[in-house]
């Protein structure tokens, strides 16, 4: 768009002078460009839209809404759609998870995770406050969030005011034993709080993919040690993995649970932490300086809420885990093929969201790829953002077949260009 625009926009350099789209409209899958292109986003406006843009359901309940009650204090104070919204969850999410406290991103909803259980052990009486972690996580980009996310060259600036955890191995095939000694090993001190987890695939670190039986034992390895566990499926829930959950394939139920981008189909910014009774009965009591101690101005925010409703009557109502699954089987037969022309190495799936590694000549090349990939893509009127060399999928379940079609050819002239 225009050099001049006084918009300072995420994770983009402006002195390189890269063009910025402007969108006018979208539908399903397709972004409507103000100079009349019809872009396929292939990576659901960075992982938050699920049903398609503008599903009418959603958009119709937001137009309702906002016609009655814009905005209300939380604090004290509740309405219809708040009420409905944590009803709707609990009676679809793991019994355990009782309670629903709301906040308005994927960060928020993660900080509140980190307090609630430092709030925990503060209101038993307990020293503990240490948080582990998995290497290569991504859990945010507030100080706090970043503190339990990788440390690199995105933080390097911040570091001096992040605070320290204990990191333990991914899971590589082959080395989940170490993982699972770490963890044990940072559990047993008797200062650790919690154990925060993307379960089975870690996004921003490169959509690296672990199993399931291995999800399970971190859970059964903190749960001996009465160390919290924190599931964020910001990224992973609302049936990205193939289940509306990923921590539904290991069988386990988290202490506190961190839910986001999808929560609304993508189209609202509101966010939850759910947590079990022991989290919610740590902080209630006679004794206000109890309380939980964290809101935001737009907690709960009526019309937020009102897109969720409408979200949870879309799985309740629409054949959405069948897209789900023939969207996976799609994306499958597109990928091998693509493997088959094209140097790709780590070819890794789990339900909708599918990656591999572009194999580069030197790394030196390394820096350029994902740049040079992505301007390829966009040139085809896709929307994809490789993570490094990693190109990866993970598209909206509304997606046609013939827009597919679009991706997978874009991709395949486009790694015959680069390469
Ligand atoms: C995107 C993401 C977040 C942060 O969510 P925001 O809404 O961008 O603040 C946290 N955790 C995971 C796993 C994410 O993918």
């Amino acid at each position: 768009m225009t050099e001049r625009s006084p918009v300072w926009h995420p994770f983009h350099q402006h002195g390189l002078g890269e063009d910025i789209p402007l969108v006018e409209r979208a539908e399903g899958a397709i972004l409507h460009t103000a100079d009349g292109r019809q872009v396929v986003d292939a990576i659901s406006s960075w992982w938050v839209t699920t049903h398609g843009h503008n599903h009418p359901r959603i958009i119709e309940a937001i137009q309702a809404q906002a016609a009655k009650l814009d905005q209300l204090i939380f604090a004290g104070w509740t309405h219809q759609p708040a009420e409905d919204l944590a009803r709707g969850l609990t009676a679809i999410m793991p019994p355990e998870l009782k309670h629903v406290f709301f906040s308005d991103s994927g960060s928020t909803a993660v900080e509140v995770a980190l307090k609630m259980a430092l709030g925990f052990w503060a209101n038993r009486g307990e020293a503990r406050h240490r948080i582990v972690v998995m290497e290569h996580s991504y859990h945010g980009d507030t100080i706090g969030t970043m503190s339990v996310g990788e440390r690199g060259i995105f933080n390097r600036a911040y570091s001096p005011l992040l605070f320290d955890v204990e990191t333990i191995p991914f899971p590589h095939v082959g080395r989940e034993q170490a993982t699972l000694d770490a963890l044990h090993a940072a559990c047993k001190r008797g200062d650790t709080a919690a154990f925060i987890v993307e379960p089975l695939v870690l996004g921003a670190g490169g959509m690296l993919t672990y199993p399931a039986t291995v999800l399970r034992r971190l859970r059964e390895t903190c749960a001996s040690h009465d160390v919290l566990f924190i599931a964020d499926e910001v990224m992973t829930g609302w049936g990205r993995t193939g289940t509306l959950l990923a921590c539904e394939q290991a069988g386990v139920v988290p202490d506190i649970l961190c839910l986001a981008k999808g929560l609304t189909g993508g189209s609202m910014p509101l966010a939850v932490t759910m947590a079990t009774a022991p989290i919610y009965d740590a902080h209630y009591s006679t004794d206000r300086a109890k309380m939980f101690f964290h809101s935001s101005s737009f907690t709960a925010n009526p019309i937020a809420c009102a897109a969720a409703n409408a979200n949870l009557a879309i799985w309740r109502e629409e054949p959405v885990m069948e897209r789900i699954a023939t969207l996976a089987e799609a994306e499958a037969i597109g990928f091998a093929k693509l493997a088959e022309r094209h140097s790709l190495t780590n070819l890794r799936q789990c339900g909708t969201i599918i990656a591999a590694d572009v194999v580069v000549p030197d790394e030196g090349y390394l820096s350029e790829i994902g740049p040079r990939l992505k301007a390829g893509f966009f040139a085809r009127d896709i929307l994809l953002r490789p993570l490094g060399n990693t190109v990866y999928l993970m598209p909206p379940y509304s997606i046609t077949d013939a827009e597919l079609v679009r991706v997978f050819s874009a991709i395949d002239e486009t790694l015959a260009e680069v390469l």
